[in-house]
């Protein structure tokens, strides 16, 4: 099914198109989602086990070639539902898009903006990104799985990221992970891996921890049965970020995470809870090749913002890069006034820079006020397509680099989207519907899990109830669309997603 359901659903007159509405309706329908829906706010559903597996840097438009090496992916999508596209949140980057996966909201509420958390420097040195710190000091609402396992259900997670430390993760085998864990202990029992090997596990290559990490989930799944297990796998990143997205070892690595996959669909289907599992595979933002590289810093040490020997370089403000984004950093408070009209002077008719973004623009996209928390920049940079930034304070400004690839660049743009695919408990078969936001994904789970889940921007997927006519859904749909929600309200209507399987009582669910 190639056409989508939003490009019906937007326009003001239903009745030349009412035919495929109903054909769609028809294809939607499914009775026991409504069910998996109804029970959400009011019981945690035991037996419900729901997999998100996130293919890091998996970009939505790799799908629609068909020289792609996935047959297991292809196969999930014949036998559930695919979007044609899942929104990314700012910055296109991978930690902000996993926590809003957990979260549902945008990273003005959760706040987690880089890969770890901005430490800034007290001596005028560069602030720096701290990876191994505690969720709690890092994301500032509710997760999830935090809400899944205070309703009494038990979680897992594998490799998800942003989640050092949380105590709302009943089984584990981190990123980094410990050779006196549980999980870890099992892997070596069974010859899998050794604790020498664990001792040394960031060493190794990313496809050999994509293959450890893998049987750490399958173990979780197969001895456990977690209520939610969330599982990342990082080798395409890895790999689009070397030699570029659609690259020859792109399809390889793409062709890699499918086998990957499939251990993970061989086992649910083992488990005798297949009718019971629902898997949900993401990514949390597509790639983009460049081939011009920036040095935002460069240029503030020209300007004699930055000065020093070039291993104690100190200054008041510093950009801190990511890929096709940059965040401008004024860090001596005091100062704050005087440099940011010169901050946003020197960056102003730079060739490869598209936009600067002023805090009264950071609701536009999503981006948290500075007021909000101390990892906010006082001016947001964003790259030109085939332009990128680079962190670096030595070489030249602006040089042309060979190809690679990166992400960063704002959510609108068409190659950083991302991936949707469902299969399993309360998931329509052969269903493909219009683009989502991964905000929807959160309150998704929690409508399986049967967890309630307020005062998220997004909204769980829903399909619509047996027995609507077509041109009713359509317009209930439509008007649902046009009056939203208090979240949505505040989100520009670029970047406002439509409510695909919006239900027709959405308080039932929400409240
Ligand atoms: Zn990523």
């Amino acid at each position: 099914m190639l056409t989508y359901i939003k490009g019906i659903i937007q326009g003001d007159k239903f009745t030349p198109t009412l035919r495929l509405v109903r054909r769609l309706c028809i294809i939607a329908l499914l009775a026991s989602t409504a069910s998996v829906g109804l029970s959400a706010a009011t019981k945690p559903q035991k037996k419900h086990t729901v997999v998100v597996v996130s293919l890091d840097g998996f970009p939505a438009y790799a799908l629609d070639d068909p020289r792609l090496p996935i047959p297991t992916l292809r196969k999930l999508a014949r036998e559930g539902v695919i979007a044609a596209s899942m929104r990314p949140i700012n910055p296109t980057v991978t930690w902000p898009n996993h926590t809003a996966i957990v979260t549902g909201v945008n990273a003005s509420e959760h706040q987690v903006l880089f890969n770890g958390l901005l430490t800034r420097s007290t001596d005028g040195s560069k602030p720096t990104i701290e990876p191994w710190r505690d969720k709690e000091e890092l994301v500032h609402t509710p997760t999830i799985y935090d809400l899944a396992f205070n309703a009494g259900l038990t979680t897992a997670q594998v490799d998800w990221v942003a989640i050092y430390g949380a105590k709302s993760i009943t089984w584990q085998f981190p990123e980094l992970p410990d050779p006196n864990g549980k999980i870890e202990h099992e892997l070596i029992d069974a010859e899998i891996v050794t604790a020498d090997q664990l001792k040394t596990f960031e060493d190794s290559s990313q496809a050999w921890q994509d293959e450890i990490w893998t049987a750490a989930a399958v173990d979780i799944l197969q001895k456990y049965k977690p209520n939610l297990l969330l599982f990342h796998l990082l080798t395409l990143d890895d790999i689009n970020h070397t030699y570029g997205s659609m690259s020859p070892a792109s399809f390889t690595a793409m062709a890699f995470l499918d086998a990957k996959v499939k251990q993970i669909v061989d086992v649910i289907d083992r488990s005798g809870r297949a009718k019971n599992t629902t898997l949900i595979i993401v990514s949390d933002h597509g790639f983009r090749t460049y081939t011009n590289k920036i040095r935002p810093n460069v240029l503030l040490k020209e300007k004699g913002l930055l000065t020093g020997p070039p291993e104690h370089l100190s200054g008041d403000a510093w950009v801190m890069t990511e890929g096709g984004v940059a965040g401008v950093y004024v860090t001596n408070p005091e100062r704050r006034a005087e440099l940011l009209p010169e901050l946003r002077r020197i960056f102003s008719d730079i060739k490869g820079i598209e936009k600067i973004y002023g805090t009264d623009e950071f609701a536009e996209i999503g981006f948290p006020l500075p007021s909000g928390g101390n990892q906010t920049p006082d001016l947001v940079l964003a790259a030109k397509p085939d332009y990128m930034f680079g962190g670096e304070s030595d070489g030249e400004f602006i040089t042309h680099v060979p190809d690679a690839g990166t992400h960063g660049y704002i959510n609108t743009d068409p190659k950083m989207q991302a991936i949707f695919i469902a299969r399993g408990a309360g998931i329509p078969k052969g269903v493909r519907i219009d683009s989502i936001s991964n905000l929807d994904v959160a309150p998704t789970i929690a409508a399986l899990l049967g967890v309630r889940m307020d005062h998220v921007s997004g909204h769980a997927i829903r399909i619509r109830s047996r027995g609507m006519s077509a041109s009713s859904a359509a317009a209930r749909e439509y008007s649902m669309n046009r009056s939203c929600c208090g979240s949505c309200a505040s989100v520009p209507s670029d970047i406002r997603q439509p409510h695909l399987f919006a239900s027709f009582n959405r308080s039932t669910f929400r409240s």
